[in-house]
């Protein structure tokens, strides 16, 4: 089964990886050969909206599946009319995980707790919106924005036209600032025929609004039972077909959603090693119509990004037991280039191995284990 995948970053990369083993081939499309996934499998390089190259892909695959989420719904749909080309995940999931005021509402209509928020395309709205929800908050734009791009914090009124000026030309979402005290993730899988499977609930640093270190299983049952059924709503509510992530705010025993992921998930990258069944296998075993994989802990795992510099492949596997994975990417200042993981017996020694190997890699976390 040849599956295509639209976007041929790391994601489609560690797709491919996972693939292999299970006997599936890939053929992905991609605006040029110089990207991770180019060098794993045979590629059709072109705009994402050229529906041609698009109906192209289509012709050529089983399933349809995307490694990043803005990709143009019509176009997608387009693609694949009157053909047997399946798409998945759900193309509403797609939609939805576009758009920031999208996933907002979604949150709304199943009764997720999310940040107080308002959609604003003025300064005038914005201004009325800093008054209404207060400040601090976080001016966001609703499309195209990731890893804290595309975000402005406005801590009071005279931060509010400079906030404006820098992103006022796309539509916004203005929404609170929240004092959290921590951010985890809710990672899941969903099957054709509706079987679910939901990974051990991680726990995540970001700096500068980049993820920088997970660890998982996070061990709070509290927790990971509201995200559980949170997750287990938006499953359902898309009849998901797939890997699925929602990122989450934790205050005072709560949880407030942040945003959610239509595809294999940074956070989830722990489950290569961390988990009997990656989330990029359970993935494909899902959208290809497969039994889906135990998604089982296989110990106490740690992911840290490689952001910025490659480190040495030396000194990075001269640290016992660190599994290592290069994107193959050209080093640029905030760019994910790769990462590594190390996986324990306990959380405890986890824990200590983290922070020997954040300061073996020079990496200054707040807060972090
Ligand atoms: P996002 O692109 O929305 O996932 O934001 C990236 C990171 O910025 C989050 O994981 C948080 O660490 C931080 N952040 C974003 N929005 C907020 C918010 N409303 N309140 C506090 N921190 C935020």
């Amino acid at each position: 089964m040849t599956i295509g995948i639209v976007g041929a970053g790391q994601l489609g990369r560690m797709l491919a990886l996972a693939g292999y083993p299970l006997g599936l081939d890939f053929l992905f499309l991609d605006r040029s050969t110089d990207v991770p996934a180019a060098r794993l499998a045979p590629m059709l390089v072109g705009e994402f909206t050229d529906r041609a190259l698009l109906r192209r892909l289509a012709k050529r695959c089983e399933v349809l599946s995307f490694d990043w989420e803005n990709i143009s719904v019509d176009s997608l749909r387009a693609a694949t009319r009157g053909l047997r080309t399946r798409i998945s995940p759900p193309l509403r999931a797609l939609g939805t995980g576009q758009d920031r005021l999208a996933e907002k509402r979604l949150f709304e209509r199943l009764r997720i707790p999310t940040t107080r928020y308002a959609a604003v395309s003025s300064l005038a709205a914005l201004q009325a919106a800093c008054e209404r929800i207060g400040m601090p908050g976080v001016l966001k734009t609703r499309r195209l924005g990731y890893d804290g791009k595309g975000q402005a914090v406005i801590r009071k009124r005279a931060d509010i036209v400079a906030a404006w000026d820098a992103l006022g030309d796309v539509p916004l979402l203005y929404e609170e600032f929240i004092d959290f005290d921590l951010e985890v993730s809710a990672i899941g899988v969903r099957a054709r025929d509706g079987r679910e499977a939901h990974y051990p609930l991680t726990r995540n640093w970001h700096d500068g609004g980049i993820l920088r270190l997970s660890i998982a299983p996070w061990n709070s049952p509290a927790l990971a039972a509201l995200a559980r059924r949170h997750l287990r709503a938006v499953l359902r509510d898309f009849r998901y077909v797939g890997t699925l992530a929602i990122e989450f705010f934790a205050r005072d025993g709560r949880l407030i959603a942040n945003e959610l992921a239509p595809r294999v998930h940074n956070s989830g990258h722990w489950t290569i090693e961390g988990a009997v069944t990656s989330q990029f296998e359970n993935h494909l075993r899902a959208i290809a119509g497969l039994p889906l994989g135990s998604t089982a802990a296989v110990g106490h795992a740690a992911m840290i990004n490689l952001i910025g510099r490659m480190p040495g492949i030396d000194s990075v596997l001269s640290q016992p037991g660190v599994h290592l994975h290069d994107y193959g990417k050209q080093p640029r200042p905030g760019r994910k280039l790769g990462h590594c993981t190390l996986v324990s017996a306990t959380a405890d020694d986890r824990n200590r191995r983290t922070r020997s190997l954040l300061r073996h890699l020079a990496v200054s976390l707040a807060g972090a284990p």
